[in-house]
């Protein structure tokens, strides 16, 4: 059974403690032309954003336990920003200074419904934000020598490279992601940003062993058990 009970905590990779309790995910849809030509979405001329809760957040560890009553599940593959500073209407420095963390992370999706949700006009999150659909890796903090666009993303699959993208081909970088992201919705320490996927993405099956790379920087894996519950 998937414990009805929710205890996910933010993690550095450090082992310091992160004292800030997990807020919203926010997403960004489409921020990688091949991923968007792979599902036969038009590029958006500005970031499709959407939100997940803390409650949709679960740990990139093994196992990677998912619920099986949401049936086809599918993974996909994100450099996640923990933020650690208030961002409200700010600019691309400031949003420099408010990354505490990097850590790779799944954007898991329901794509079956949320096909049928597009097609309807209606919302996604059924699809994108149900339990379990944030799956965050440990975070390392970072320095400011970082290039943040230049980080490969990658996931294998069963021992196959499933995908692999560089954070060099996002269509909204993340500095202007975060300026813009933060006219909409303020950002708080301890909420997450997913960057969006590099194309590649697919189905999960029970048993399926992931290992997730963000450049050198951190990496998860975990075999996926799918429970009833
Ligand atoms: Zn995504």
């Amino acid at each position: 059974m998937v414990s009805s009970e929710h205890s996910y905590n933010h993690r550095f990779v450090s082992g310091a403690p992160v004292p800030w309790q997990p807020g919203k995910a926010v997403c960004v849809g489409r921020n990688f032309a091949d991923h968007a030509a792979e599902l036969n979405n038009a590029v958006p001329d500005q970031a499709l954003l959407f939100l997940k809760p803390a409650s949709a957040m679960v740990a990139f560890t093994n196992p990677l336990r998912l619920a099986s009553r949401f049936g086809c599940t599918q993974y996909e593959t994100e450099m996640t920003l923990l933020i650690g500073k208030r961002l409200s209407c700010c600019k691309e420095k400031e949003a420099s200074t408010a990354i505490a963390g990097l850590g790779i992370g799944l954007d898991l999706t329901l794509r079956e419904l949320q096909s049928d949700l597009k097609a309807k006009g209606y919302p996604w999150e059924r699809a994108k934000a149900f339990d379990g659909s944030c799956v965050l890796s440990s975070f390392i903090a970072v320095n400011d020598g970082i290039d943040l666009q230049n980080i490969r993303v990658r996931l294998w699959r069963n021992g196959r490279l499933a995908q692999d993208g560089n954070t060099e081909l996002m269509l909204f970088p993340v500095l202007s992601l975060l300026q813009d992201i933060s006219r909409s919705f303020t950002l708080m320490p301890g909420d997450v940003v997913m960057t969006g996927t590099p194309k590649g993405v697919g189905e999960l099956h029970e048993g399926d062993k992931l290992v997730a790379e963000l450049g050198t920087l951190v990496s998860a894996e975990a075999t996926v058990v799918f429970e009833n519950a």
